[in-house]
């Protein structure tokens, strides 16, 4: 049997699933704040074209407005002005290829239950990859915090009169995924790929500062990681082919044993 009749046979058989890591795309669905100061990223909005009645008896469509990253979203490297003049850094100009990759998925839900602000430093990683192996070049690094269980808006955004509060990636980490591992990018479970107090720190937004600089993506508002294995599973995430966009809302898709 070839690999991809393979494929096709043990998703038949159920030996592999495919495991959807995206969030409902809706009008209830939360949306980065940014101090007013900032431009604001609008939520979803869905204004019916017609609906089996006069404006089209026979079919029904909507039309869609929202900012580029809502919801799960994918985060080109032209997102930051760090990867501003890269090449083939928007969603139409990425090489296909790159949407794909083996999948590692790294747990801090307990470090995050017991720290809202968590960050995964080098000394985590490291004691990941003792345990799993060194993460490959091209790999989706994705960070399961079980942050998507909290299905209150509210909870999941955590702001505080400080800012946001949620787990993301010490800059250290970032550094040594984006160019000793050349990861495809990360994924996380919050709102963006930053720790939710990033705009703290020095520089500001390290995970989208180095990523997007060293041309690698991001993935925001998964879901459904704790069903992956730490490795084993394929992620397949690409978003719309918006012309020189930023970023996407997009449908994340594992493969997984
Ligand atoms: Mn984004």
């Amino acid at each position: 049997m070839s690999i991809l009749t393979q494929l096709v046979a043990e998703l038949n058989a159920g030996s592999l699933k495919v495991v959807d890591l995206s969030q409902p795309l809706g009008p209830e669905t939360p949306v980065i704040g940014l101090p007013p100061i900032f431009g604001a990223s609008p939520g979803v909005t869905l204004d019916v074209i017609s609906h089996y009645d006069d404006k089209g008896p026979g079919w029904y469509w909507n039309v869609i407005h929202m900012g580029e990253h809502t919801g799960t979203h994918f985060d080109a490297p032209v997102h930051w002005i760090t990867g501003k003049d890269l090449p083939d850094n928007a969603c139409d100009t990425i090489p296909a290829r790159r949407f794909i990759g083996p999948a590692c998925v790294i747990d801090i839900s307990k470090e995050a239950a017991k720290n809202e602000d968590f960050l995964l430093t080098p000394d985590h990683l490291a004691a990941w990859e003792k345990a799993h192996g060194k993460i490959p070049a091209g790999a989706w690094v994705l960070l399961r915090s079980d942050w998507s269980k909290r299905t209150d808006p509210a909870k999941f955004l955590n702001v505080r009169d400080d800012g946001a509060h949620s787990p993301g990636f010490h800059q250290e980490t970032s550094e040594i995924l984006a160019k000793l591992r050349d990861v495809l990018g990360v994924g996380v479970e919050t709102v963006g790929t930053d720790a939710g107090q990033a705009h703290t720190f020095t520089p500001q937004f390290p995970n989208h500062t180095i990523m997007h600089g060293a041309g690698k993506f991001g993935l925001a508002s998964l879901r459904n990681l704790d069903q992956l294995p730490p490795t084993g599973a394929v992620v397949i995430a690409a978003p719309l082919k918006i012309v020189h966009g930023s970023g996407s809302p997009l449908r994340v898709l594992a493969i997984s044993p």
